[in-house]
């Protein structure tokens, strides 16, 4: 399908970098424009950068296990994966007995996994308490009474989250198709404040021409694709749709004898609360909490064509360089002291909240824009967007094209919300693998 000849992506995490590379590949001779606002990609304080990300196949939706399986075959076997990129170590699921949920969640990732001929001979059941305390013992992690069960693949593993943007920009790079620019987006361009009317809709479609920087440097642009994940919701209204989480990360260091103890262990990841360990990176242990979430709300313009419209939202804006509240650090230090007691004590060498960009379901946020042709979204990671990298691209640009299978489509599509809906954020995602409270708010705790 043909595609207007100037192509604005912004933002240059995962979803902007992986379908850059699909589009260069694609449409060689588009212009192609990358803008990201932070000075460096990889941007320290996106969402897809870190210490580490885990790489699984193991989902609850077949559609999602599918297309995650064919990744975590370019993080194994091609130039993804290699110079430390990524590292299989295995992911060890564990399910408590009072948590039915989890429980259930780990049994459908469990039979998704084992469907797939080059992943199962690699995933170990473990039916019994017992069994869990023999992998886990090996790494001097102990198994409290209330484990009952779970199973460890042995084909997932982590990717090095900083080195792997750092690559996907590289080979972006060597392409020579892409122009990176540095700014910040402060809206988006409307060719006029009304448009056409929709034949079917009473809705108003306004096109889009581009964006304006916060420096007054207008970019015009015949597609602009919005990869900017947590701060998206500030650049078009999502209420409703998607929004910001905080999520906690923290880190203790660790001596190098217990480096070496535990870095060979498979991540440890618990459904029932949320929490991963992750296997250590030069004498720091990763212990992160993937949860509701902590809603961060501010008031704000409502992103419109109409600019000079004086109507406000009240949306979760991500903040960076935040600590971990005591809340989180509590969170993590609890599930320290059932597996790695002799951790627990330990001061925090550092904490981060760390901004996932929410959908109800947590399925991504792959479509053109309803109300603004020209105008596409490639956000909603929910916590789960970065182990797709190598591959993300080529299903977003497929939406673009509007050659999407219609499974990922009907996953990704702009939700059909009822009207109150779409005024309010929503509590928290339900994906089914969600720990903690809902509701809580980042200036509250
Ligand atoms: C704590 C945590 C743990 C996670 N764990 C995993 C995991 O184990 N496995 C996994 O697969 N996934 C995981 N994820 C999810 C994954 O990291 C995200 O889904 C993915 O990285 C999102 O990529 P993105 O491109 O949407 O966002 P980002 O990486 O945040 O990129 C968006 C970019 O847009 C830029 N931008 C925003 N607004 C503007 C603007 N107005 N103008 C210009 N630029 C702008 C930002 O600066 C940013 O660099 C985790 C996420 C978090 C937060």
């Amino acid at each position: 399908m043909a595609l207007p000849h100037s192509i604005l992506i912004v933002g240059g995490g995962v979803f902007g970098l992986s379908t850059a590379l699909s589009l260069s590949k694609r449409h060689p001779t588009s212009q192609i424009t990358l803008i990201e606002s932070s000075p460096t990609i990889p941007n320290p304080y996106g969402s897809s950068v870190d210490a580490s990300r885990i790489v699984r196949a193991d989902y609850t939706h077949a559609a999602y296990a599918k297309l995650a399986a064919a990744a975590v075959q370019c993080w194994r076997s091609t130039e993804w994966g290699q110079e430390g990129r990524y590292t299989e170590n295995g992911l060890l699921f564990v399910c408590p007995n009072n948590a039915s949920s989890a429980e259930q969640y780990v049994r459908m990732c469990y039979k998704n996994v084992m469907r797939m001929e080059d992943e199962k001979e690699k995933v170990q059941d473990l039916p019994t308490r017992a069994d869990v305390e023999k992998v886990l013992s090996r790494y001097g992690a102990e198994t409290n009474n209330n484990i009952i069960r779970g199973y460890v693949n042995w084909g997932s593993g982590w990717s090095d989250a900083e080195a792997g943007v750092r690559f996907a920009r590289k080979k972006l790079e060597d392409t020579g198709k892409v122009v990176f620019k540095t700014g910040n987006v402060e809206r988006i361009l409307f060719l006029g404040e009304l448009g056409q009317r929709d034949v079917d809709s009473s809705r108003p479609l306004c096109e889009v021409k581009g964006v304006l920087l916060s420096d007054g440097t207008i970019i015009n642009a015949g597609l602009t694709i919005l990869a900017t994940g947590a701060w998206t919701p500030q650049l078009v209204d999502l209420r409703g749709i998607a929004q910001a989480t905080g999520q906690v990360i923290t880190y203790i260091r660790i001596t190098d004898d217990e480096q070496q103890r535990l870095k060979d262990m498979p991540t440890i990841l618990n459904f029932a609360t949320g929490v991963a360990f992750m296997p250590p990176r030069n004498n720091l242990f990763k212990v992160s909490r993937s949860s509701y979430g902590y809603r961060n709300p501010k008031q704000l313009s409502i992103p419109a064509a109409n600019v000079d419209s004086r109507e406000v939202m009240e949306i979760s804006i991500p903040e960076v360089g935040l600590q971990v509240p005591p809340e989180g650090q509590g969170a993590c230090r609890k599930a320290l002291k059932e597996l790695f007691p002799w951790l627990a004590d330990r001061p925090f060498h550092n904490t981060r909240i760390c901004w996932y960009t929410d959908t109800r379901k947590g399925d991504f946020l792959i479509t053109h824009h309803p109300d603004h042709p020209n105008l596409f979204l490639a956000t909603g990671g929910s916590g789960h967007g970065y182990k797709f990298l190598p591959v993300l691209g080529d299903k977003i640009v497929d939406a673009i094209e509007g050659k999407l299978e219609p499974e990922l489509q009907e996953l990704w599509k702009w939700p059909n919300l009822i009207e109150n809906e779409q005024r309010i954020e929503f509590d928290g995602t339900d994906d089914g693998g969600r720990s903690g409270r809902k509701g809580m708010i980042l200036a509250r705790l």
